[in-house]
């Protein structure tokens, strides 16, 4: 049994290639220990959808490191990322200034733009002061790409998740027919690969494992076996917190 005080002050880290199904697996473990669920990619996503509609130019990888400290912040002072919750649905929702933008975020033209946004430097720095605020009180999971190496370093867990790339790309091709939106496999699995490439080699916190965290590999497992596997982790924990 899991102590209620102990939850109200967790921070969990789920971290990991694009297309995991880390918000899937976030979400449940929210749902099922009761607390905050954050979608810290749908934040690179929104300030993505914000240069994209105000014709900002997007630095290419190559471009990032010339680029003058300072050029972004006047910029980022006019985006107001919020999350609410739908009473509908019980799922927090992303706005960008004020503007339900959950379903455009996912578009592909942010998808093949946000590893080019999210590279810049005071973008990080902006997203990620935001995401420590979120997580101040504790009772939060997040997931992201350096939620556990520069997010949340102190996290009492770290979950880090790969898959084959191939299963994550049908994956999200499925996904992605089944909405209606018209796309090839090719182009799903092209998107990952170079997402996952520029998330890795960027300079900014990179996208790699945190030395404490647990790699969870889903290849072959399904949800309800992915959710059982990290409770367990937490049910653990509290163990440990009992006995020191
Ligand atoms: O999680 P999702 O696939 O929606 O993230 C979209 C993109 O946002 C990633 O490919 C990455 O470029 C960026 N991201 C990031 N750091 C995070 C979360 C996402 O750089 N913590």
């Amino acid at each position: 049994m899991l102590s209620s005080k102990f939850i109200d002050k967790i921070v969990i880290a789920v971290d990991g290639y694009s297309s995991c199904g880390k918000s899937t697996l976030a979400k449940a473990i929210a749902r099922r220990i009761g607390i905050k669920y954050i979608d810290s990619g749908a934040m690179y996503r929104a300030v993505t959808l914000f240069f994209l509609q105000n014709n900002i130019d997007i630095p290419q990888p190559e471009e990032i490191e010339l680029l003058q400290t300072n050029d972004y912040n006047e910029l980022l002072n006019n985006i107001f990322i919020e999350f609410k919750l739908n009473t509908t649905t019980r799922q927090s929702e992303i706005y960008l200034n004020d503007v339900l933008v959950e379903n455009q975020i996912r578009e592909m033209i942010v998808s093949e733009n946000v590893s080019h946004v999210s590279a810049i430097k005071e973008v990080r720095m902006r997203m990620v002061t935001i995401q420590q605020e979120y997580g101040r009180l504790g009772g939060i999971i997040m997931d992201g790409r350096d939620i556990g190496t520069t997010v949340f370093p102190n996290a009492e867990l770290k979950i880090f998740m790969t898959a084959d790339v191939n299963i994550r790309a049908q994956r999200r091709y499925n996904e992605m027919i089944n909405k209606g939106i018209s796309i090839s496999y090719e182009q799903v699995l092209n998107n990952l690969q170079s997402r996952d490439y520029e998330d890795s080699h960027r300079s900014e916190s990179p996208l790699r494992m945190a030395a404490d965290a647990i790699l969870l590999d889903n290849s072959n497992i399904n949800e309800e076996e992915q959710v059982q596997f990290v409770l367990s982790l937490i049910e653990n924990l509290s163990i440990e917190q009992k006995v020191f």
